[in-house]
């Protein structure tokens, strides 16, 4: 439905069973479940789909080996098959990534778990090869069963340098393992969210739409396009606010209780072609000179770099600061000491803020990740009870989704009929899994589109399966390629703004494409696209140049990027 057409239906009708405010992949999960268990469901998400912590994210899908040190047994075990589900529901977005870590000590670290469980470390120290080879081992035997990918390995130093010529020669071994990344979870959030509504025409969800009060039996959302008010009557609400949720319970007159400790994060995106080769399409993880773990994450023909991890009380203003910036560039050197990286080779740069539970001090990095739902059932003040989604790994979100779900269909004596675990995402649905498969997929596509094979190859690329869609629609139209940036086509743009709940420019190019974040983006670009945008979807002059100068704004004040 379009989303005017639903807005007005919400005004002829605002009984709902679920309202999920927060569209992040957290809230996207749960919508897709309830929806696939047949129950009405309204995601409102104040921004675009996947624009809050589910953007910032390390892009990597991991059990999270670190957490075992943390005695987060229950999380790693979730995450891992969690992990291994998305290789399979989600091919074209879930990659598997061989991780090195670069080991300086042998034997060091061994009492961070012990210590840490008696309560008796702040800041862990550094880990050694052994507590590494531990931890990798219980890794390996946590999948053992359904091992998707191959089992973790160790080199000694000469072996070591000989794979990664560009490490510190300081080291004493390396090992090798393997996880997952994905390179675009915005477009894994929107997929889902068209797969939901897809699968039960009584779900909608809207992006550019906040909840901003509750009166007990309603709660008021706005519409952020226009200002316009509606009144929503929901028997369950979820809040799936992330690192807002105390702001939204406060707002929905659900508040008194703080459930979140948000810490900030940040990432820089390099064009330094040298770091990327020192890698060697391995993601680099290791322990910086503080304790913390970092990462140097090969990205296209870009290297990403991160993290921080910072307390923050407003997730609003999270962005990146000039000291993590020299944090991230000085942590480089501990491991590629010969590669250079400076400021002028930052072409993007990202910062969100991980929605943790509630705790007072201590260190940041030992805080827990697992996630928790946090009720307050309807009491005499409020028709309905609030679920809060707590916490977690981008990771997990399918099975945390899962719990949320079913807590929403108790309170509506529902049974679950369906469940997500082997259910596929969007372009990830009937996948060619052999190089075989893929060409005679690509050659059939070829007969019925008449697009040329190296297209259809890239098309397929971008969007796995959705591709079929994508070539029939370019293939009905008057196609050419952008002037300003030619992998792109018109008819692609145009597809996206017909059926990717596209509603500014910065949808397109942060959360739609990659074009932003590999730092591709220009005036001109801007421009073209702007001009694309006002022919499909309506825009005057007034608003083409108000978009212009937004996602201008956009990217030099959350991005650090100046066009
Ligand atoms: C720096 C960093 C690195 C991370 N790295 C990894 C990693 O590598 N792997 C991993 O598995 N996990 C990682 N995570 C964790 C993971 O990204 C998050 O736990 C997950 O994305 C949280 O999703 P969410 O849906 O709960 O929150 P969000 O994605 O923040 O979604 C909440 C949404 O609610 C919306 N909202 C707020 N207020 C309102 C309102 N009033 N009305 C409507 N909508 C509202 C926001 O706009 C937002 O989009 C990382 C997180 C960070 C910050």
């Amino acid at each position: 439905m379009a989303r005017q057409n639903t807005l007005d239906a919400l005004r002829a009708d605002p009984e709902i069973s679920v309202l999920i405010i927060g569209g992040g992949v957290n809230g996207i999960g749960t919508f897709r479940d309830l929806a696939l268990n047949g129950v009405d469901a309204l995601l409102v998400e104040r921004g675009d789909f996947g624009s809050g912590a589910s953007a910032a994210s390390s892009h990597m899908l991991h059990g999270g080996i670190r957490y075992l040190e943390n005695g987060e047994f229950r999380l790693v075990n979730e995450a891992l098959r969690e992990r291994d589900r998305m290789l399979l529901n989600a091919p074209h977005y879930a990659k598997p990534l061989r991780t090195t870590i670069p080991i300086f000590r042998w034997f060091s670290g061994l009492l961070n778990a012990p210590l840490k469980f008696l309560n008796l470390l702040d800041r862990p120290g550094e880990r050694g090869a052994l507590v590494i080879k531990i931890g990798l081992t219980f890794y390996d035997f946590l999948v053992r069963k359904e091992r998707a990918m191959p089992q973790h390995e160790f080199r000694l130093r000469e072996a070591a340098l000989r794979e990664y010529p560009g490490l510190n020669p300081a080291i004493i071994c390396a090992a090798s393992y393997y996880d997952a990344w994905m390179p675009s979870p915005e477009r894994i959030c929107l997929e889902m969210t068209l797969d939901a509504e897809a699968a039960n025409s009584r779900c909608q969800a809207l992006n550019y739409v906040s909840a901003i009060a509750g009166d007990g039996e309603g709660v008021v959302l706005r519409d952020e396009l226009c200002g316009a008010e509606y009144r929503v009557k929901p028997k369950v609400v979820i809040n799936a606010a992330g690192p807002w949720i105390d702001f939204v319970n406060e707002d929905v007159g659900a508040g008194g209780q703080r459930f979140i400790s948000g810490t900030k994060g940040s990432h820089l995106i390099l064009d330094q072609p040298e770091l990327l080769a020192a890698a060697r399409d391995s993601e680099i993880f290791f322990e910086n000179d503080d304790g913390r773990i970092v990462l140097i994450l090969p990205f296209f023909n870009r290297v990403m770099i991160g993290t921080t991890d910072i307390r923050i009380d407003n997730p609003d203003e999270a962005r990146i600061t000039d000291a993590e910036i020299d944090y991230l560039l000085a942590m480089v050197s501990k491991v590629f000491p010969r590669v250079r990286v400076d400021q002028s080779q930052i072409v993007f740069s990202f910062s969100g803020v991980r929605p943790l539970p509630y705790s007072e001090g201590g260190a940041t990095g030992q805080i827990s990740r697992d996630h928790s739902i946090r009720t307050l059932p309807a009491s005499g003040k409020r028709a309905y009870p609030v679920h809060s989604l707590i916490g977690g790994k981008w990771t997990a979100f399918r099975a945390f989704s899962e719990q949320a779900a079913d807590q929403a269909l108790d309170d509506l004596d529902q049974p679950r009929t369906v469940s997500t675990e082997n259910i596929s995402i969007g372009g990830g649905r009937a996948y060619p899994r052999t190089d075989a498969e893929r060409d005679a997929w690509l050659g059939d596509l070829r007969r019925r589109t008449k697009l040329p094979l190296p297209r259809l190859r890239q098309l397929f690329e971008r969007y796995g399966t959705r591709a079929e869609d994508i070539a029939a629609f370019i293939a009905v139209g008057n196609d050419h390629a952008l002037k300003h940036h030619p992998s792109y086509s018109r008819r692609e743009i145009e597809f996206m703004l017909q059926f990717e709940k596209i509603e500014h420019l910065d949808d397109l190019l942060l959360r739609r494409t990659l074009i932003a974040m590999l730092g591709e983006t220009t005036r001109d670009l801007i421009s073209e696209l702007a001009h694309i945008y006002a022919e499909s979807l309506g825009w005057n002059d007034e608003r083409k140049v108000n978009e212009v100068e937004r996602v201008i704004d956009i990217l030099r004040d959350k991005h650090r990027v100046a066009l």
